[in-house]
């Protein structure tokens, strides 16, 4: 018997779709549960998913993920509102095979952070330095309003606002783009996404921290202390549950039609 759970949007339509599901896939034999699910459904954004996943991280491997968007866009969703019988349908009858990413690991002191989309380091208060070195090799000194590394699956997401590139659904890589960098005769950086294979490690080192914030996904943490933030590809994986044909680029014009 299958087990599932459902995290949903604080609106009334999501919740409708809920009720709906919950009542057929039960009526249907399938247990419902918060404890040990195998399938989280998702009904509402982006940020539900990502809400989700950041909600089951301690039982990341046993879980896979599927999404029902209930608003405008969606890009880690398959499904639309207008779809949610289809889904359903799809849970009860056919196979599904597995999307898998890596989340990325952030490391901090004695915290580890996890991150679907991206990590980034950010001040809008007061010029930010930081020193970044890639695999143990100094990289730069970047000066601004910090910076965003992000995955993959996180390159449409804040990272395409800073102006970096979208990376195509199969490859696996990090990318590293400044936020709001200074670049005059004294302060230089690359000024430029720099785009890394998956399995590098890439460390941030400030003196000042002063009214930053380290954002993981939607989530934050003040910074204080004199620090160094080590990051890399984890081997945490997360499991979206698939059961229809995708396509990378049909998904891409969601954000630009
Ligand atoms: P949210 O749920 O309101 O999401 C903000 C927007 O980012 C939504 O339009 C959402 O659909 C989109 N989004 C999230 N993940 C995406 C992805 N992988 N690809 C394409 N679009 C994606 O906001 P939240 O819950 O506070 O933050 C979660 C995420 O939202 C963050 O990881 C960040 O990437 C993104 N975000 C983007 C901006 C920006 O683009 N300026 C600002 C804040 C947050």
């Amino acid at each position: 018997m299958k087990k599932f759970y459902i995290i949903t949007k604080e609106d009334e339509e999501s919740k409708n779709i809920e009720k709906e599901i919950k009542k057929i896939l039960e009526d249907n034999c399938l247990e419902y549960t918060k404890k040990n699910p195998e399938i989280i459904i998702c009904i509402g954004g982006d940020g539900t998913l990502l809400h989700a996943i950041h909600t089951f991280l301690p039982i990341i491997k046993q879980v896979s993920f599927i999404g029902i968007h209930t608003g405008t866009l969606g890009f880690l969703t398959d499904y639309t509102k207008e779809e949610y019988l289809e889904c359903v349908s799809d849970i009860l009858t056919k196979e599904y095979y597995f999307y898998k990413r890596r989340l990325l690991e952030i490391k901090m002191d004695d915290d580890v952070f996890y991150a679907v989309n991206e990590m980034r380091i950010e001040n809008s208060k007061r010029t930010l330095d930081l020193d970044i070195h890639i695999d143990n090799s100094y990289f730069e000194t970047c000066r601004g309003s910090g910076i965003c590394l992000c995955t993959q699956l996180g390159s449409t997401a804040y990272n395409r606002s800073i102006n970096g590139a979208v990376i195509d659904g199969d490859l696996e890589l990090l990318q590293l783009n400044e936020i709001a960098s200074i670049q005059h005769s004294r302060y230089r950086s690359l000024g430029s996404p720099f785009i890394m294979k998956e399995n590098k490690k890439i460390s941030f080192y400030s003196k000042d921290y002063r009214d930053s914030i380290l954002c993981y996904d939607h989530l934050y943490k003040e910074l204080t202390n004199e620090t160094r933030i080590e990051c890399c590809l984890s081997n945490i994986e997360i499991n979206f549950c698939r059961f229809k044909e995708y396509s990378y680029f049909k998904r891409l014009k969601i954000l630009y039609e």
